[in-house]
């Protein structure tokens, strides 16, 4: 690949987390975006891991048009409507048994904090006032609004905050990979469930509300997927003590993995679900809450949910998430993930034999990381000054491939990158 040369840029009155200048974007197509120079990129991460179906999508470009002529907002106290009739219908058939309510929203921090608000107020519901922690993993990610960065587990994002927000306990997520014990991996998998069960006791059982995961890792660290054995006892401890389980499905879902959801990889029961990402694919702001309709009745019930947001489930966006399912069906791209991520997982693990410093390739499907280390039977990082991580993905950058990078895994040292095109991505591409 040759190296990308982008246009000078002026100086701008736009700013984000970090000094870092990328060039304008000029167009994008299937798996590919221009910058204004002309030069192409392979979406190797599909942006954040949103653009599922990939770019350009005429399908849902037609459908959002029509939309727009129809109608793009109306307020839902005042009117419903049927592109989020529907999309709660379809959905649903998705999700497992019993989880038939959606709750619209527009994003996946908007997504996780109405579980977390849901599930207290069915907890008032049904007369259990004391509960209200909700432990989570670290490390992990579950969005920037300060409810979701309560439960959030990546030390550099939520330590200038901790004084905002309510102190919530953590158990260490399941990085049985980088365990050197005698264990079998799956007796590691019960081990970590099994520190579920001590920060529930630790905590006092009747004040405990939730437990929050994501059943396949995202950014924080790195595709992690737990063993078989973690999935079951996590659910079972959390029956033993009425805890409610939350997926954070918000990258690991709507296909992305392989499954629909990262939790149908083990057949998992959670009680709520949070969507959001693949969901709008980029094409509208787009998230959801599902949870099962014994849980929405008592709520209502009980005076009703005491919140959303103004743009939720609005036409326009649920008339792309409409549209985008229709593409994720026509075209099995659920399958297309499942099989062409077995090749590009294929393709990471061949490169690791060949190189010492790739020391780990994990994921499902589509929602693959490799992790690289100085040291592959210590895992010991790569050492930080020479900032060696970087300067791959810069590399890969300057030559036209986009991978997702992540200098820590929350709070732990780690690099690792995120391989996650499109989910239309072909034999050939890949
Ligand atoms: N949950 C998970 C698992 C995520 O990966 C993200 C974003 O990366 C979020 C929640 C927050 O989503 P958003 O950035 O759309 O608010």
């Amino acid at each position: 690949m040759p190296k990308i040369t982008p246009a000078p840029r002026a100086a701008s009155h736009l700013f984000y987390q970090s000094r870092l200048r990328r060039p304008l974007v000029d167009r994008a197509e299937g798996i590919y975006l221009w910058d204004q120079a002309g030069n192409r990129y392979i979406d190797g991460s599909s942006g954040a891991m949103v653009v599922n179906i990939g770019h350009g999508n005429r399908h849902v470009i037609e459908t959002m048009k029509k939309q727009l002529d129809k109608v793009t907002f109306a307020y839902r106290l005042h009117f419903e409507n049927e592109p989020a009739e529907d999309l709660a219908r379809r959905i649903s058939t998705y999700m497992p048994a019993g989880m038939d309510k959606v709750f619209f929203v527009s994003g996946g921090s908007e997504a996780v904090e109405s579980c977390l608000k849901f599930a207290r107020q069915y907890a008032l519901a049904i007369g259990q006032s004391r509960r209200w922690k909700v432990i989570s993993r670290f490390p992990s990610y579950h969005g920037g609004t300060l409810g979701a960065l309560a439960v959030t587990g990546y030390a550099a994002l939520t330590d200038p905050f901790r004084p905002m927000m309510k102190e919530m306990p953590s158990i260490p997520a399941p990085t049985a990979y980088l365990d050197r014990d005698n264990f079998s991996m799956e007796e590691r998998g019960l081990r970590y469930a099994d520190k579920l069960e001590e920060a529930i006791l630790a905590e006092g059982p009747e004040e405990v509300l939730a437990f929050i995961m994501e059943p396949i890792g995202g950014a924080s660290t790195g595709a992690l997927v737990a063993p078989d054995s973690y999935y079951s006892r996590v659910r079972e401890i959390c029956d033993r003590y009425g805890v409610l389980l939350i997926h954070d499905e918000v990258m690991s879902g709507v296909g992305r993995t392989g499954k629909f959801l990262g939790g149908d990889h083990w057949n998992c029961r959670p009680d709520l679900i949070a969507l959001s990402k693949g969901f709008g694919s980029g094409y509208s702001p787009l998230g959801a809450m599902v949870a099962p309709s014994r849980m929405v009745q008592p709520v209502l019930d009980h005076g009703g949910f005491q919140h959303g947001y103004t743009y939720a489930g609005n036409p326009l966006a649920c008339a792309a998430g409409g549209a985008v399912l229709d593409e994720i069906e026509r075209h099995d791209l659920v399958g297309n993930a499942a099989a062409m991520g077995e090749l590009l997982k294929a393709e990471l693990v061949a490169l690791a034999a060949r190189y010492p410093f790739i020391g780990d390739v994990r994921g499902k499907g589509l929602l693959l990381a490799a992790e690289f280390v100085s040291d592959k039977s210590t895992m010991r990082p790569l050492p930080k000054e020479k900032n060696a991580f970087q300067r791959v993905v810069d590399i890969a950058y300057d030559k036209g491939l986009i991978i997702y990078s992540r200098r820590t895994r929350g709070g732990v040292e780690g690099d690792h990158f995120l391989v996650c095109p499109p989910m239309i991505i072909t034999r050939d591409e890949i």
